[in-house]
């Protein structure tokens, strides 16, 4: 016997394809599939297609969804004139677990990084620059204190500012190259309570 069995084969690759999966990973939880009960694989199988199948993008706010208009969005007690922007669906969870920010959320999908070639085009930004014009009072920019993130809130700031809307940036404090969704509660608290005005 040399190798694995093809299906064995193709289900280690296809793992392998995850984040934070290594080739050793993959094979031992591929082994684990093959031994787990019918049952658990169909009920992962099911999970998996359901997700892609409901899962769309909030036509407000851009975060990932199964309703037609996100839980937040859709909350008339939060606060619609504040608007906090963010690169990923995931930074919105890291925020909303430190229960303090009661406005709602915009999500870009990526940050300028000309060097990657991703430009305004490429991420959310028109769609915040038409958002800001509906009755916004202030735009919190929450990207990560990345170079990218950093040139992404200027680039907005410079869009948005003249409309009359307050632009803010979160305090210092969340550490250079962390990512928003890394950061614990309290450090995010207080980098919330120091925002500044672009
Ligand atoms: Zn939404």
């Amino acid at each position: 016997m040399n190798g694995y069995p093809k299906s064995v084969e193709k289900l280690i690759e296809e793992l392998s394809k995850l984040p934070g999966v290594g080739e050793k990973s993959a094979v031992r939880l591929a082994f684990h599939l093959i031994d787990a009960p019918r049952e658990d694989i169909e009920g992962l199988v099911e999970a998996l297609s359901q997700t892609q199948e409901k899962i769309h993008l909030c036509p407000d706010c851009f975060a990932i969804t199964d309703e037609e208009v996100c839980d937040i969005c859709s909350d008339t007690g939060r606060d619609h004139s504040t608007i906090c922007v963010v690169e990923q669906t995931k930074d919105i969870y890291a925020i909303e677990r430190t229960m303090n920010y009661r406005g709602v959320y915009h999500v870009l999908h990526g940050a300028i990084s000309p060097l990657e070639g991703i430009g305004p085009g490429d991420i959310k930004a028109a769609e915040l620059v038409k958002r800001a014009k509906d009755g916004v009072q202030e735009v919190i920019m929450a990207t990560n204190p990345s170079p990218e993130g950093e040139a992404t809130a200027m680039y907005l700031r410079n869009l948005i500012a003249p409309l009359g809307v307050k632009v803010t940036r979160l305090a210092k404090g969340i550490p250079i190259g962390a990512d928003v969704e890394y950061v614990d509660e309290i450090t995010l608290i207080k980098a919330f309570e120091g925002r500044y005005t672009l």
